[in-house]
């Protein structure tokens, strides 16, 4: 390497990065080229319930709603009328492909597609989409992750439409593709996929939910429907440095990289002005979302400098979730054009905050029409019996995230995510709920029957008729607390933000049908025992308070403190992935999710599986990446830093003159040489790693030995970084990723 030439790349990166504008993209526009309204456009891609309306005929589109609104099969005689009209639409859309779009166990989506074009047999072309290419399809299945189903089962996987999701089109550059959301099954109907079990979890959710309704007189209730809003936290960084960064293109996260004097301390980028070539990222982001008929509603710059987010319109929970995949694509496709790479992962950098999904989740009845507009169970109402069906409904929640805390804990684990929950951010891997001031001092007077003055006297007796009005201006927020009550639902925060939600947001239902079974049963015996309903529901009510108080904290959920006064809770600690995936295999687990008709017990094992085999490759890349890092780039960085400096040192010795860079250059060896040992020290580690008799102890022996040796190799490596010659540098630079990329 001659002097200086090693940071050559990075240096004209820095150039391509300044010397860029936001790009410019047509926004849509009627016959006249007049701009569009998001209201004229939104949805244009999907085959909603507008679109079936006016597509089929009236029997058919009666028949198609009603299986999506009580979950029931596809009555088979509409089928292929269906299936007409959205290949009618789709070709007169300009679509030449269709794909069943379903979510095998790797955290994203999958599809393979088939062209409409087939050959009649007198050898002349014409589209077709029969009713039986519409709901079920068998894609060659046998490379997707299914943690061992089908060794013990059947080989063969099939996908099925999901006609609760609504199909959608996916335009390309140079294309388009008809999308049918699916579910991925085995032969024998075993769950094989991510959206199954969630389908299973509403409808279960759902009954229990009822049981519950109709046992407080609300015997017109015919579903209940967890809803689900997605805050979704992401960097940006450019394309240019992203591409002279291994560890973020392998990894989706910096290995290495020294702390920049300003990080994320002054806190000038939170809320912050969106800079003009983001803001154009997102407004196309938004615009390709909005056509799909995603609604998403919120963006603004989050604390990490170059960090955003972006939400939606809350939606029932299968919609979500599917919605949410297409966030996390549409992100990905549009950085691009807009030359940014997205960083989903939970700590793309060390030194400032991580991303998560922030689950807002609450419970609704259904409505009788296609829209939302039933009663949100969280909210507390304004009459006394809302009031008291608000606290059932909590003290639900609160027996099901007490009960089944574990498996809420194993929902989110993953190795990104251990970055976030074992470290003193947002929110830690001790599972608590937060309730806020108020609502918490409400409870404790249902739990002792006596009234303080902060709380007026009338609230109890009317059945806490005045709740709702003390309550929407007093929901304080806590923002360290993994499951946190804010006003009218629930936010799990603890979701990572490069996961899919099906899963966390499978195990939330099951926690709290779980919890709801419970409360309806305690609920039961007090009618048993002649009690009034205010007094029955009030007793059980108290019960449930005294029953979970462990679960309960309102301080601050990072201090040292708590760790402590949690442990004497009994409350689980479960820092890194393994322990808590080994959550999943408890008694309780497995017994409950089978009970409730959510996963059977091969099921839960199968994930158990899938799981931990995906940490376990993904901190083997990590390590490859870094020894890679390490080897080719910083070392020989090194190498020709410390080369100049003996030349140099050389030369001043030569002249007769003092050499004081003596002392840098003794101190680049020492580190040289430090890495170069921690370098082999990681590589005997990684043998015994090789030699782990199960899974599980190699995911031990990563989340331990490994993890450590790896920090230790970064913290050399970012010593080195300080204090070699800026122009023999290859990486780019926490200050370049973080301050250049978006500015
Ligand atoms: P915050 O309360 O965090 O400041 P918002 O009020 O904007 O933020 O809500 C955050 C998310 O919660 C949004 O996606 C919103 O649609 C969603 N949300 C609001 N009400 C509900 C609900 N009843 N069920 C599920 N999600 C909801
Ligand atoms: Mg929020």
């Amino acid at each position: 390497m001659s002097m200086g030439t090693g940071a050559k790349a990075r240096f004209d990166a820095i150039r391509e990065v300044n010397s860029r504008t936001p790009r410019r993209f047509d926004p849509p526009r009627d016959d006249h080229g007049k701009r569009l309204r998001i209201s004229d456009y939104y949805g244009v891609n999907t085959f909603d319930i507008h679109k079936m309306r006016e597509k089929l005929p009236k029997d058919a589109y009666t028949k198609l709603l009603s299986t999506i609104q009580t979950g029931k099969k596809l009555d088979p005689e509409i089928a292929n009328t269906v299936a007409h009209a959205i290949k009618e639409w789709a070709l007169s859309r300009g679509v030449t492909h269709f794909c069943h779009w379903f979510q095998p166990q790797t955290g994203s989506t999958a599809e393979k597609h088939d062209a409409f074009l087939t050959i009649d047999e007198h050898n002349r072309p014409f589209e077709k989409f029969s009713d039986s290419q519409l709901i079920q399809s068998e894609p060659d299945a046998s490379s997707f992750p299914s943690g061992g189903m089908r060794t013990t089962f059947e080989a063969r996987g099939y996908t099925a439409w999901d006609p609760s999701s609504p199909v959608f089109i996916m335009e390309h550059r140079n294309g388009k593709t008809l999308c049918i959301p699916s579910v991925f099954i085995s032969y024998h109907g075993d769950a094989l996929d991510e959206k199954t079990a969630l389908l299973r979890s509403m409808e279960t959710l759902s009954q229990r939910a009822c049981n519950l309704l109709h046992l407080i007189g609300e015997k017109g209730v015919k579903r209940v429907i967890p809803t689900l809003g997605i805050e979704q936290e992401y960097f940006l960084v450019d394309r240019a440095f992203y591409s002279l960064r291994p560890d973020l293109i392998m990894t989706g996260r910096t290995l290495v990289g020294g702390q920049p004097p300003k990080g994320q301390q002054l806190e000038d980028h939170y809320f912050g002005s969106i800079p003009a070539r983001v803001q154009a990222f997102m407004s196309e982001m938004e615009q390709e979302l909005y056509k799909l008929g995603v609604p998403v509603k919120t963006r603004h710059n989050e604390v990490a400098p170059s960090q955003f987010e972006t939400a939606p319109i809350f939606e029932e929970a299968n919609i979500a979730t599917d919605h949410n995949q297409l966030v996390m694509e549409i992100l990905r496709k549009v950085a691009a054009r807009h030359n940014f790479s997205v960083l989903l992962h939970e700590k793309p950098y060390a030194g400032v905050n991580g991303s998560g999904k922030h689950n807002n989740w609450s419970l609704m009845t259904a409505a009788s029409g296609p829209d939302i507009d039933g009663e949100n169970l969280l909210d507390p109402g304004t009459t006394p019996h809302q009031n008291l069906r608000f606290l059932l409904i909590l003290a639900s929640v609160l027996r099901g995230v007490h009960h089944n805390s574990g498996m809420l804990r194993a929902s989110v684990a993953s190795s990104g995510n251990d970055h976030r929950l074992g470290a003193n951010e947002a929110p830690p891997a001790i599972i608590s709920m937060f309730l806020g001031d108020l609502l918490s001092r409400i409870l404790n007077q249902i739990e002792t029957g006596t009234i303080d003055k902060s709380v007026d006297a009338a609230v109890l007796k009317l059945g806490i008729s005045k709740l709702p009005e003390v309550m929407r201006d007093n929901t304080d927020r806590n923002r360290t607390s993994p499951f946190a009550f804010t006003g009218n639902k629930f936010e799990f925060r603890a979701v990572g933000s490069s996961a899919s939600t099906a899963f966390p947001t499978t195990l939330v239902n099951a926690a709290v049908a779980d919890g709801i079974e419970y409360v309806t049963e305690v609920l039961a015996r007090k009618f048993n025992e002649k009690k009034e309903l205010e007094t029955a529901i009030l007793d059980t009510v108290r019960q449930i308070i005294q029953e979970t108080k462990a679960i309960r904290f309102e301080g601050n959920n990072y201090s040292e403190e708590w760790v402590k006064e949690a442990e004497k809770r009994g409350l689980p600690n479960l820092r890194k992935t393994p322990e808590a995936l080994a959550e999943l295999l408890t008694e309780r687990s497995l017994k409950t999710l089978a009970r409730l008709g959510i996963f059977t017990e091969a099921e839960v094992i199968s994930r158990f599986h899938v799981r931990t085999e995906r940490y376990i490759k993904n901190i083997l890349i990590e390590v490859d990446t870094l020894r890679s890092m390490v080897d080719t780039q910083i070392l020989p960085a090194g190498y020709a830093y410390q080369g100049m400096l003996s030349g140099s040192v050389a030369s001043a010795k030569a002249a007769g003159v003092p050499a004081p860079q003596f002392e840098v250059l003794k101190r680049i060896s020492t580190l040289i040489h430090s890495l170069q040992g921690k370098r082999s020290d990681l590589d005997v580690a990684l043998q015994k790693t090789d030699a782990a008799a199960t899974e599980e102890e190699k995911a031990r022996i990563l989340s331990g030995d490994i993890t450590t040796f790896m920090g230790e190799i970064r913290t050399i490596c970012d010593e080195l970084e300080s204090l070699t010659a800026d122009d023999y540098w290859p990486l780019p630079k926490y200050r370049e990723l973080l301050f250049l990329s978006v500015s």
